[in-house]
């Protein structure tokens, strides 16, 4: 992989969103005697050229000294994560996450003790992995402690210090390795790494499902996520958290869709792919889904009949039952390659094209027509709704209350 020569920081950041309200907070950090860098993804991404996702900075003055460092910089200050030392500064209405260095005093696998400290040296070791643990300051200077630059360019996902005490400190770390793994190694696992993360396998249950559900959310789209899900499919690491998520085939199909069709990478579709039928209640109560995202796992996982792409008006009459959205998951999981593929082709341009229409009449318009209120009422309407759409949704609503009219009238 190559990455950007580090020393040229204003051009770096050009591809930077909000890089100049960022350096307003590095700003306000030095103009009270402190010092702020960018750390984590946004320097390792940078470094790489891609898309940077949030900016994160690490400062070596206390939670309290930031809080008045950005107010006399007249720069908001929001104590997000106080305890842990994080204040969210936010400069031209954009939010930072300004977190004070620490360094582990003890750790239980789960959460760690940790105490403030003005050692980066420090603070780079409690980090994971090598690639994470880059400081970058306000000149431009990439500050690394553990080698990250060069496992960064030669695609090395490896920890910081020793990969098994590392894991045992946090058992997430053993998801982080495979998702950051997925996203930039350039070759085979790391051999230390691997052998510890098996050892420690049977721990993923542990953690607590908000944060498996990131991790797990994330490594599905990451770039080379579904292979690596084949992996903690073949490793049983799947087994030992989430081992209703196999249908391994249908992820490897679906992704490919996305691909060819020009979708976004969607990681709640791609877990859907996965579900064994009839089990995406666990995998949602597993990770502590959303009740949106539980929704649409439950729809697309439920025992069901597959989506109907014999014809255009069929396609339409299912995407009013389902919404686009909805019957755009159930193409993509359904989807038979072959010689029907024409159709299944068919029915997602539908899809895309024909938005879900809504009824156009209502209990009041019937109402006005002089119909009673009532039970009668509901029937009423459900009836000319089931005649509109047997008509294929072309009548509007001039048209619907003609229909009603002669209900009423009769
Ligand atoms: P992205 O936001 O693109 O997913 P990131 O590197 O910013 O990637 P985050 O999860 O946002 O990842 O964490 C920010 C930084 O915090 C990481 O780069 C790493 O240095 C550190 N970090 C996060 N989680 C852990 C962890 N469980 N153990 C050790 N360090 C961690
Ligand atoms: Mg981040």
């Amino acid at each position: 992989m190559r990455i950007n020569p580090p020393h040229d920081l204003a051009d770096w950041r050009q591809g930077w969103p909000h890089a100049g309200a960022a350096e307003k907070v590095l700003m306000a950090l030095k103009a009270a005697g402190g010092e702020g860098r960018f750390v984590g993804g946004c320097v390792r991404d940078a470094l790489l050229g891609r898309a940077i996702r949030d900016i994160d900075i690490a400062t070596n003055l206390d939670p309290q000294a930031v809080i008045a460092a950005l107010e006399a910089a007249q720069l908001r200050a929001v104590p997000t994560g106080i305890k842990h030392g994080t204040i969210t500064a936010v400069a031209d209405h954009v939010g930072f996450e300004v977190t004070t260095l620490r360094h582990d005093i003890e750790t239980y696998g789960r959460h760690a003790k940790v105490a403030f400290t003005d050692d980066w040296q420090a603070d780079a070791a409690r980090r994971d992995l090598t690639m994470n643990a880059l400081f970058c300051d306000a000149a431009g200077t990439i500050h690394d402690f553990f080698g990250g630059l060069a496992d960064l360019a030669a695609g090395r996902v490896r920890f910081v210090g020793d990969a098994a005490q590392r894991m045992d400190e946090d058992y997430l770390r053993i998801l982080r390795f495979f998702r950051f793994h997925a996203d930039y190694a350039a070759g085979p696992f790391d051999d230390e790494a691997i052998a510890a993360a098996t050892e420690r396998r049977h721990e993923l249950k542990r953690l607590s499902g908000e944060r498996l559900r990131q991790e797990t959310l994330k490594l599905l789209v990451a770039r080379k996520g579904v292979e690596t899900w084949g992996e903690l499919l073949m490793r049983d690491f799947a087994a030992a958290y989430l081992p209703w998520a196999t249908s391994q085939d249908r992820l490897v199909k679906v992704a490919a869709l996305e691909t060819r069709l020009h979708l976004k990478p969607d990681p709640i579709r791609r877990l859907a792919a996965l579900a064994v039928t009839g089990c995406g209640p666990e995998i949602a109560e597993t990770l502590k889904l959303s009740n949106a995202d539980r929704d649409r796992l439950l729809a697309a996982s439920n025992v069901r009949s597959t989506f109907d792409v014999s014809d255009d008006a069929i396609v339409r009459r299912q995407i009013h039952a389902l919404g686009n959205d909805r019957a755009r998951d159930q193409v993509l999981l359904d989807w038979e390659p072959g010689e029907a593929e024409g159709l299944w082709h068919r029915a997602f341009e539908v899809i895309e094209s024909w938005p879900r229409p809504v009824f156009p009449l209502a209990g009041r318009d019937l109402i006005k027509l002089g119909a009673n209120t009532g039970p009668e009422l509901g029937a009423m309407l459900a009836e000319i709704e089931q005649w509109w759409i047997a008509g294929d949704f072309r009548a509007d609503a001039a048209a619907c209350l003609a229909e009603a009219k002669k209900k009423v009238g009769s």
